[in-house]
């Protein structure tokens, strides 16, 4: 059996939080708001795979009123929802998303997201795609507000 998840997520910057995008803590004036580390990207990536085997969303998996969960790793989170495909004898075929953000510049830092996103789900680093993109200035995302990210993912099951 093959299936495809889809998943998006959006966080606005606040001013005094570090920036952490696919587990890697990046150079800038200001982070991303949320109950965890407000990873956008990996939250993404989890929805996606969590999509992909029909189970609900990472906020009723990792509810912003667990206080067991403040402040975590999003990297944690996707350690998790790796186990929760493994459980269920899914096996990941590859991961893809696109991060889409006015700055601060990411190219530079893909390829460390992109190992420590496949350390996280236990799989190859070629199965993780990763992208940027800017809003060329349109829109909320355009006004440097926050950022957001789309991701897909493809999973496999035997039998
Ligand atoms: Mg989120």
């Amino acid at each position: 059996m093959f299936r495809s998840g889809i998943g998006y997520d959006a966080h606005r910057f606040k001013e005094g939080r570090p920036l952490v995008l696919g587990g890697v803590q990046i150079p800038h004036a200001r982070g991303l708001d949320g109950h965890s580390d407000a990873d956008v990207l990996s939250h993404a990536i989890a929805d996606a795979l969590l999509g992909a085997i029909g189970e609900r969303d990472i906020g009723h998996h990792f509810p912003n009123t667990d206080e067991a969960i403040r402040g975590i790793s999003s990297l944690q989170i996707l350690r998790r929802v790796g186990q929760i495909l493994a459980a269920q004898n899914y096996r990941i075929v590859n991961v893809d998303a696109t991060l889409i953000a006015e700055a601060p510049k990411i190219g530079p830092h893909l390829q460390a997201m992109r190992e420590k996103i496949s350390a996280a789900l236990a799989i190859d680093v070629g199965r993780v795609g990763l992208k940027a993109t800017t809003n060329e200035g349109m829109g909320a995302i355009g006004r440097e507000e926050g950022m957001a990210a789309m991701a897909v993912a493809s999973v496999t099951r035997e039998g």
